[in-house]
């Protein structure tokens, strides 16, 4: 469908759970989270009720998210469950790894197709200092079980000034070796991350630095895999690396996707508040063909833009949302 602006809605990210195993500094706070009761949770055929509409609606794309997805308890049958839904053609997960080894060969056979990585260092220690756990050595595993399963792998990295910005190189060599596309997400001014005290590396300066290091950056032609807000760049030296430069090319004008939220909020735009409680309509009985309409006409309501550090935005962290 499209919404007002006439931007083509096709894509959705579930936030299932907004429990996480590591508390990274940009994200979640190390103590005094307020967390979801048990009950506002959404049950997984609440879940998949809401991608049934939409995909009535014309999403053919669902990716899970959190918190972090793989925490929550049999997440491989959520994955089978919306895999089923017609008009569905791909389940796609965002996962910090930790979880992924035991997980992947799994969640590949219940229909899973591709698995974004967040991984901000291959270093344990500097691992330890965003993350505030050591299990660099766990997501190195759960990045190889996801390639051994056959799943489609990309890396996001969020580049941190005077953290981890001295293994972006490291970084980008590792994952070329592996065939991995590696993308770098600005820092954005979302949550905690603004009073964490960590500073992000604006893309253009990135940019500028990477291409004085492997020389020019070619713009990458086939979008197959690599759609999306991100810009992407082939290496000469060979391998993709990608861009979401959220803050100083705002990818709004090209924004084609809906939020769910774990308790059941349908976010329109990642940081601005507008949106619909799903959770008494879907606990109300409600048909198949209302929420479908209901949705219909929340979507249509989707902002122009997002409210990075405006009043209009959203007080929700990112673990809440699911970025
Ligand atoms: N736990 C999973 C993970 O880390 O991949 C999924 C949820 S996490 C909120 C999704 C993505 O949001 C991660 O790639 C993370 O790096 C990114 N993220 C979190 N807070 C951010 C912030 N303030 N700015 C930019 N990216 C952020
Ligand atoms: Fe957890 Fe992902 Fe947030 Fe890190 S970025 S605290 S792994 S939800």
């Amino acid at each position: 469908m499209r919404d007002r602006y006439q931007r083509t809605i096709e894509y959705l990210r579930v936030s299932v759970t907004d429990r996480c195993n590591l508390r990274c500094r940009y994200c979640m706070p190390e103590e005094g989270i307020k967390r979801m009761r048990h009950e506002e949770i959404l049950t997984f055929d609440e879940i998949t009720a809401v991608v049934r509409a939409l995909a009535k609606l014309g999403v053919h794309k669902v990716r899970l998210t959190g918190g972090e997805p793989l925490v929550r308890r049999d997440i491989t049958d959520l994955v089978a469950m919306i895999h089923a839904v017609p008009g569905i053609d791909t389940v796609a997960m965002t996962t910090n790894a930790v979880l992924l080894a035991d997980k992947a060969e799994a969640l590949k056979r219940n229909g899973l197709t591709h698995v974004n990585i967040s991984v901000d260092s291959l270093n344990g220690e500097t691992f330890a200092d965003i993350a505030r756990s050591d299990a660099a050595a766990e997501v190195r595993r759960g990045i190889e079980a996801a390639q051994s399963a056959g799943l489609r792998v990309k890396l996001n990295c969020v580049p941190l000034r005077g953290v981890n910005e001295d293994e972006i190189i490291g970084l980008i060599d590792w994952s070329r070796q592996r065939g991995l596309p590696l993308r770098f997400i600005e820092l954005m001014p979302i949550g905690c991350a603004a009073a964490s005290g960590l500073k992000g590396i604006p893309s253009d300066e990135l940019r500028e630095m990477l291409s004085r290091h492997y020389g020019t950056l070619l713009p990458h032609l086939d979008r197959q895999n690599c759609a999306g807000p991100a810009s992407y760049y082939d290496l000469p030296e060979g391998g993709v690396i990608g861009f979401i430069d959220a803050i100083e090319h705002p990818f709004c004008t090209s924004c084609n996707r809906v939020r769910l939220t774990a308790n059941g909020f349908l976010k329109l735009c990642l940081h601005a508040r507008d949106g619909l409680d799903l959770r008494p309509l879907l606990r109300s009985g409600v048909s198949g063909e209302d929420l479908e309409e209901t949705i219909a006409r929340a979507v249509r309501r989707k902002p122009e833009r997002h409210h990075f550090g405006e009043s209009g935005g959203d007080s929700r962290f990112m673990y809440q949302v699911g970025g």
